[in-house]
């Protein structure tokens, strides 16, 4: 068994960009729009910003109270669409139930929506057109994966969640990678069984230590991207990484599995939107 090592890919990543960064004529910048006052936001936020500042991105946050309007941020987006040194802009993630984050992404140009959640990156993904961003979390995990150096050509990925920051974009990316993929959710019927047919398995389902033993392949690749509390309040993921430890070949931890390739691949796929908007490449 092997641990995939999240944060250290990540700080690789970091280092890379960085370098690139200083070597540009001009300062790559990615907005990002935060409403309200959700604790687990703000934290991704700082990370961000943290993470961005390392690399030489300029980070701007524009944070707005809960009750902001709908028209407020639509306009705001306008204008950073149009604002020549903005390269990347973002929303973060959740939102309040009052604003239409559906509706927002929408606005993002698709030059500038470095998370790649609008339907033209999506659908480009979709249909393995090239020229389109990637979301993060999706392009971190086929980083992880690539790490292992195994090969994905014709192997059996499981994705447990079909969510459209995750496990969609994430499906596609492997079947463009040429996997079988088999995409299964809250719905679906005999998971252990299915899972344990996976030669890679990947838990986006939110759902606190639910991968065990049982459902893993001796020899499979697991991916876990959960970030939950368990009952003592400590951070966990999907899987149960102590009972599945010794029968995974690879196996990524939380924290420091996805989640901070997640920030590398957001800072990454800003740095390269901004030398196509600036056409320093
Ligand atoms: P979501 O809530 O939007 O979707 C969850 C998906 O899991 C749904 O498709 C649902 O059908 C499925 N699901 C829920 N319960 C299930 C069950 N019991 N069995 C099978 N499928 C089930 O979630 P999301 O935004 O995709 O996030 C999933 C998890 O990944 C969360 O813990 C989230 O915090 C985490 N996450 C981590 C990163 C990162 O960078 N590490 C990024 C995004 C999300």
């Amino acid at each position: 068994m092997a641990i995939i090592d999240g944060k250290k890919l990540a700080e690789d990543c970091r280092a890379q960009l960085k370098q690139m960064v200083v070597s540009l004529s001009y300062v790559p910048v990615l907005a990002v729009v935060s409403v309200g006052d959700d604790k687990a936001s703000k934290i991704y936020v700082r990370n961000k910003e943290k993470a961005a500042a390392e690399v030489g991105i300029k980070c701007d946050v524009y944070s707005f109270p809960e009750a902001v309007f709908q028209k407020e941020l639509e306009s705001l987006i306008i204008r950073l669409n149009q604002d020549k040194t903005v390269h990347g802009i973002i929303v973060q993630q959740p939102l309040p139930k009052s604003i239409d984050g559906g509706v927002l992404l929408d606005f993002i140009s698709a030059e500038k929506d470095v998370d790649g959640f609008g339907v033209l990156n999506a659908g480009r993904l979709l249909l393995n057109e090239k020229g389109g961003i990637v979301a993060a979390t999706p392009k971190g995990i086929l980083r992880m994966l690539e790490a292992t150096g195994e090969p994905l050509v014709g192997k059996h990925a499981v994705i447990i969640g079909r969510s459209k920051i995750v496990g969609r974009p994430l499906a596609a990316l492997l079947l463009n990678q040429h996997c079988t993929v088999t995409v299964a959710h809250s719905k679906t019927q005999n998971l252990p069984e299915i899972c344990r047919t996976a030669d890679i398995l990947i838990a986006a389902c939110g759902q606190p230590k639910m991968v065990k033993k049982n459902w893993v392949k001796k020899g499979a690749v697991v991916i876990d991207v959960g970030i939950n509390r368990d009952e003592n309040g400590k951070i966990c993921g999907d899987v149960d990484f102590d009972d599945v430890v010794d029968i995974a070949k690879f196996i990524s931890p939380v924290p420091g599995g996805v989640g901070p390739m997640t920030v590398a691949m957001l800072l990454e796929n800003t740095v390269q939107t901004s030398l196509v908007q600036t056409k320093e490449n």
